[in-house]
């Protein structure tokens, strides 16, 4: 893991740099997909020891201060993703048969000004768009 770039993302965001915290950034930029905190407490133990509460609260600080983006999945599970500072919004799909999320392509310019004229005088934060449906995977296995 790149030690220093994590440090520095950290400091960045005024958030105190500990083992748990700069691991679990790790695990997050290296992921490609939205995870769940407990599949994130799962990866976290690989590396080293952290209790859930911990994994819990710091996404939390981390969702603060804009490192990462939530959204509800299916169940009203929570799904946490790492927000690439230079990328834009993009939909999601969540497959209904293995829970999978997937990243699908960034919204482009045109998107984003059909969310602007449809909201008129709101002000957009940020966009969650999240489709459902049976993933490839899941539609070969069954046929
Ligand atoms: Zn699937
Ligand atoms: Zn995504």
């Amino acid at each position: 893991m790149n030690n220093d770039a994590i440090k520095e993302e950290l400091r960045a965001k005024g958030i105190k740099n500990t083992r748990a915290k700069s691991t679990l950034l790790h695990i997050l930029q290296n992921n490609k997909a939205p995870m769940d905190v407990n599949t994130l407490h799962q990866e976290c133990e690989k590396i080293t020891s952290v209790n859930l509460a911990t994994v819990y609260r710091t996404l939390q600080q981390f969702h603060e201060k804009q490192l990462v983006q939530e959204f509800l999945g299916k169940d009203s599970v929570t799904q946490y993703e790492y927000i690439n500072q230079n990328a834009k919004a993009h939909p999601h799909f969540q497959c209904e048969k293995c829970d999978k999320v997937f990243c699908l392509g960034e919204l482009n310019f045109d998107d984003a000004l059909y969310f602007s004229n449809m909201v008129n005088n709101h002000k957009i934060r940020s966009i969650n768009i999240t489709l459902n449906g049976v993933c490839e995977k899941c539609l070969l296995s069954n046929s």
